[in-house]
């Protein structure tokens, strides 16, 4: 006895059956994801254009073999062990694995395989349904990389064309202060300091227009209030050569920097024993006095004194303790002076006091001052005294011609016996 044909079982249904057949496999057969059907032992019995696309084999090398030819070798063994117990066990398996192509590259399938049953509840073949991913996971690893180095990386926050933050790394936190939520939809002028002009601000904008970039030191405020110094650099990320998108801001602290500046600076202006001006500084010092008073007949004083009989200290007590002299008798000086006076170590046990808006009289009275400081307790255990000589400066006359008169001034009190200041006898006329 033969089997009825389709058409005897199904009567005038077989039309309408194969019409819908035809649309379901031309709907697989140009499906952009890759199907496979197997039989139930994994034997290949169908695979549309997308799989031949993706694995890049001809359909009659894959018919009648299994999906081992695509296997690449390198997914996990447990990858499988899971996917063989799911599929056994009648159920749909989903999963990513790493497959090879004909030409031998290796790429990425995002995989479902479907057992499917028959009435007995038998599978009888499996319908996989895949996708080639491997661009999608090389891009996700270069975004996870990229956020991993935008973290990691300088002080960076990322604006929209209108200076909207919408992210802030790390470091920004670190520097700033604010956790990237708290800046996240406000613009950069919740860190002004105050300390910027508009101009400032003017020709950053200007620069980032006409360049696309700026940079330069900004004091910021964070968000405990205090002020500190940024190097920052800013600049325009168009989308399309006419049009900014975002800005992207990259800053470090440069407070260590200038405490670093400030500190040679410093140490390039000061004797490093007393901590007094040292010769270069009083010279500049001096040069501007004199400008000065070429320009707007400033009056200032310039007072030099020596200490009395100090070689007797140093070969007596050794050269430590004159040191320690020295730098004690410059701390009790400074206690004399006013902001406005620039004191120095004019060189060995001799010192220079440079005073500002000030005639003889006053520069006589400061001596007297220094004079007295001096004797009035010993430096250390040791008593001196000090000689000084008073010049007022004389529109006109040089540096060298106004030191040279303190210090013949000093010699003079040297003569008459030390611990005693001696004025030039020079005075300028006023008029
Ligand atoms: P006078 O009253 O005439 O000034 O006598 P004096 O002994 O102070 O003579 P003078 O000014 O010529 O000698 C200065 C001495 O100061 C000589 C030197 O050994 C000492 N001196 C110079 N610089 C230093 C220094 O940096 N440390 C110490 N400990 N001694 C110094
Ligand atoms: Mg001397
Ligand atoms: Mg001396």
């Amino acid at each position: 006895m033969t089997e009825p044909s389709l058409q005897q079982v199904l009567g005038e249904d077989v039309a309408d059956l194969r019409r819908r057949f035809n649309q379901l496999y031309i709907a697989v057969e140009q499906s952009p994801a890759a199907t496979a059907i197997t039989d139930a032992n994994g034997y290949i019995e169908f695979v549309n254009q997308r799989f031949l696309q993706i694995t890049g084999y001809r359909r009659d090398e894959l018919l009648g073999q299994t999906p081992a030819l695509i296997q690449s070798g390198q997914t996990p063994n447990d990858v499988y062990d899971t996917l063989w117990a799911t599929l056994r066990a009648g159920n749909v398996w989903q999963g990513e694995l790493l497959n090879r192509r004909k030409s031998g590259e290796l790429y990425w399938e995002a995989q479902t395989i479907t057992p499917v049953k028959d009435a007995a509840g038998k599978v009888v073949s499996f319908v996989t349904v895949k996708e080639d991913i491997t661009l999608r996971r090389e891009q996700e690893r270069e975004l996870r990389l990229m956020a991993a180095a935008f973290d990691t990386g300088q002080a960076t926050f990322i604006t929209d064309a209108d200076m909207i933050i919408r992210r802030a790394n790390r470091a920004f936190t670190e520097i700033t202060g604010y956790r990237d939520h708290e800046v996240i939809g406000k613009t950069p002028r919740l860190f002004k300091s105050g300390r910027h002009d508009r101009a400032f601000y003017r020709q950053l904008w200007q620069s980032l227009r006409d360049t696309g970039h700026w940079q330069g030191e900004i004091w910021n405020r964070n968000k405990n209030g205090d002020i500190y110094p940024l190097w920052q650099s800013i600049t325009a990320v168009p989308d399309d050569p006419s049009q900014v998108r975002h800005y992207v801001s990259v800053f470090h602290d440069i407070a260590e920097r200038k405490r670093l500046e400030r500190e040679l600076k410093a140490r390039a202006m000061h004797d490093h024993l007393t901590g007094a001006y040292n010769r270069r500084a009083f010279d500049d010092a001096l040069a501007r006095y004199v400008a000065e008073s070429a320009r707007d007949r400033g009056v200032f004083s310039l007072l030099m004194f020596d200490i009395d009989h100090f070689k007797q200290i140093n070969d007596i007590y050794g050269h430590a303790q004159g040191d320690v002299v020295l730098q004690q008798l410059a701390g009790r000086i400074e206690g004399c002076l006013r902001a406005s006076d620039v004191f120095a170590r004019w060189g060995g046990e001799e010192f220079a006091v440079l005073l500002h808006a000030t005639d003889r009289s006053g520069a006589w009275r400061l001596a007297e001052r220094i004079l007295n400081a001096v004797r009035q307790r010993p430096l250390g255990q040791h008593s001196i005294t000090v000689s000084i000589g008073v010049a007022e400066y004389i529109p006109g006359e040089t540096r060298r011609a106004l030191v040279s008169r303190a210090d013949q001034a000093l010699y003079a009190a040297k003569r008459r016996g030390r611990d005693m200041a001696v004025a030039s006898s020079f005075v300028p006329v006023r008029y």
